[in-house]
Formats: C-alpha cells, structure tokens, sequence
C-alpha cells in the first residue's frame, strides 16, 4: 500500500508517503509567520496552509518517487484542531481522492500521536498492547490506556492547560519567541533545576493542571525583577531548568500513578513535549529504578507531522476498517473538537 498523508490541524503544513508502516518521505512546512504574534493566529494558519499544501505534497511525492497514480489511498487530519487549519487538509485530501478514485481515510491527530510508534523504524521498538501512552502537546496533556490499534481510552488529563501551553507561556514570560517549549529545553540544560522550587498542583486522580503554574512563574518573575531588572538575563539557564524540572515532576507523579493503578508497565509518550529531554531522562530512569519498558519516539515524530497520520491510514487501511468509511465518503467532516 502506498499511502499519502496529509496533516493541517494546527500551525504546520505537512505531508508523507507510507509504504506499508514504513516512512518514504515526511515533509513538514513550519508557518513562522505566528512567531513574531507570541502564538498561532487562526486565520494567518489556514491562509499559510492554503499556500503551502500543494508544494508539501509535491515534495512528498518528489522525495519518494513515486507518482500520484501510484496512491492506494489517502489519509488526513480530520481533527481536534484548528477549524479553517482542518478544512484546508480536508477539502484537499476530499478532492485528490475523488480525482484519483481512492479511499480516503480520516485520522484523529491525537490517536496519530500514540500510534506513531507503530511506524517501522531501525533502532525503534513498537510497543505491545495493552500499554499507556501520555500524549504531551500544544493543545493537550492525556493519559491513555492503549488496548488496541483503534480501542484507547482517556483515564487522565488536563482540566486547564495543556502542558505543551504551560511550557509556550512560561517562556513568553522570559521573553523566548513562541514556541518557547524547545528553548527552555535548551537552557535547561545548562542550569540547575533545583535553583527556584515552584510548588506543583495538587490534583485528583490521574488529572493535570497547569495554569497555577504559570501565575506562579509570573509573579516570582515581577518580584525578582523588582529587585534586580536583569534578573531573568542573569538567571536564564537556572530559571529554565527549574521550571522544567517542576513540569517533568508532575507529569512523572501522574503516570506513575497509572502505572500503579493499571498495573500497567508499558509507557509510551507521545506529541511536541515528548521532544523534551527532562521527560526522556525521567523516563529512561523509571525504566531502570522500576522495572518499566518506555518507548519515546523518534524526534521528527514528536511535534506535528504527517508521517503519523499516514500510520493511523495504514493500520485502518490493513484492518480494513476503510470499507465503513466507504471508499470516497465527501461526507467526511473535519471537526475541531474531536474525541480519541
Ligand atoms: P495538539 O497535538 O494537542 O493538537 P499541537 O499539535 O499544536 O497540539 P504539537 O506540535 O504536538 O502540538 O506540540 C507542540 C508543543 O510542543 C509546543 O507547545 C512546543 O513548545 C512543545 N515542544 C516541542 N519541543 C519541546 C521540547 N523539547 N521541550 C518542551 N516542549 C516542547
Ligand atoms: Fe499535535
């Protein structure tokens, strides 16, 4: 099966060519545009898709060889997204499908996250079922039991803030350009996270949040800065490192949790702030100190892609769960609020 994926539900144009599970091409257009407004500014997003959307795709194409007539079938981004991000990768898959008279496969973009790790790579084992995945990204902070491929339900998450957001707005604070999550991974490194202890929420069962924190952050800032005005410049690696440190040691309280209560030791994590090398670290020694077997993922599958998506194709496309789809259903809705 030769797949093309397209994904638009956020900030990044991005198409890829799956042969079967494993990756031929994985295109990504990132839209700087957003970087000088501090955040994704809807409408600037679809019209930078509607642009880049024909080039990614050529590009996919080009970079594996291989000729649109050669598709078995296309997958996209139906959601959770941006509504106008998501029409442009709907409309577009909706009518090259059509055009070429193949299935057109609708993918939920926080289930590509977890099932990511299903892509055939060297060095990278796939997990085996059932097992838990924390998805950590821009828009959401979840913990999913995995049963299997299309069978996942949500057991934790945020009731505020994703944890990819407290990551973004902590650093906006600093004065980092957005998105800020990579760069206090960067500075991170070279403080000491014990510098600044920040307090960690106190919140039932396997749920997150994170807006306290980022008040917290805020007013730590203003009254340091009160007392010395080049206290952020002064403190970069430091203050990083501490925050960094506190939102690893929430998120690590809560799938220890879920390891205790499924009884579950498998643990993958998925989405933008699995790039994040505090998480890697924790994980890895949970791994030793515990007796867990951890997946993290490649790192050009962590933030938005459409190599992902085209995995989740395969899979529906191998279980045949396409057929209900109908082959070209234009009735296929993109959906901005999307259940897993
Ligand atoms: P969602 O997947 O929930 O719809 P999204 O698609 O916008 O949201 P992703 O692209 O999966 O989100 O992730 C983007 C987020 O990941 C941003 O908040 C970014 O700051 C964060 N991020 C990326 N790399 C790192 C890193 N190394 N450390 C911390 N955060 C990171
Ligand atoms: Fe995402």
């Amino acid at each position: 099966c030769y797949l093309l994926a397209i994904e638009s539900s956020c900030d990044d144009t991005a198409a890829a060519i799956l042969h079967n599970d494993k990756v031929l091409s994985n295109v990504v257009a990132t839209q700087e545009i957003h970087e000088q407004y501090g955040g994704v500014v809807p409408e600037l997003a679809s019209r930078a898709h509607q642009q880049n959307i024909v080039p990614v795709v050529t590009a996919a194409l080009r970079k594996a060889n291989i000729d649109k007539k050669e598709l078995s079938a296309i997958a996209f981004t139906s959601g959770p997204g941006l509504l106008g991000s998501l029409l442009v990768g709907t409309s577009f898959a909706k009518s090259l499908a059509l055009g070429l008279n193949i299935p057109l496969i609708d993918v939920n973009h926080m289930q590509a996250h977890i099932l990511a790790h299903f892509i055939d790579e060297d060095g990278y084992e796939k997990p085996s079922f059932p097992f838990l995945a924390m998805t950590i990204s821009g828009g959401h902070t979840q913990i999913v039991r995995v049963d299997s491929y299309f069978q996942m339900s949500v057991i934790g998450e945020t009731i505020d803030d994703a944890v990819g957001e407290a990551f973004d707005k902590s650093a906006k604070l600093l004065g980092l350009p957005y998105p800020g999550g990579p760069l206090i991974d960067k500075w991170a490194a070279k403080g000491n996270p014990k510098t600044f202890p920040f307090t960690r929420p106190k919140v039932e069962g396997l749920n997150f949040s994170f807006s306290g924190l980022k008040t917290q952050i805020m007013y730590f800032m203003q009254k340091q800065i009160q007392q010395n005005p080049n206290f952020i410049e002064e403190n970069i690696a430091d203050i990083c490192a501490s925050i960094q440190y506190t939102i690893v040691g929430i998120l690590m309280d809560k799938i220890k949790k879920a390891v205790k209560q499924t009884g579950i030791t498998q643990v993958a994590i998925g989405g933008g702030v699995s790039a994040n090398k505090g998480i890697r670290h924790a994980l890895k020694e949970a791994e030793k100190n515990m007796g867990w077997k951890t997946y993290l993922p490649k790192f050009e599958y962590t933030t938005d892609n459409a190599a992902m998506i085209g995995i989740v194709g395969y899979l529906k496309y191998r279980e045949e769960l396409v057929e209900k789809n109908n082959y070209v259903d234009t009735g296929v809705q993109a959906q901005s609020r999307l259940k897993i």
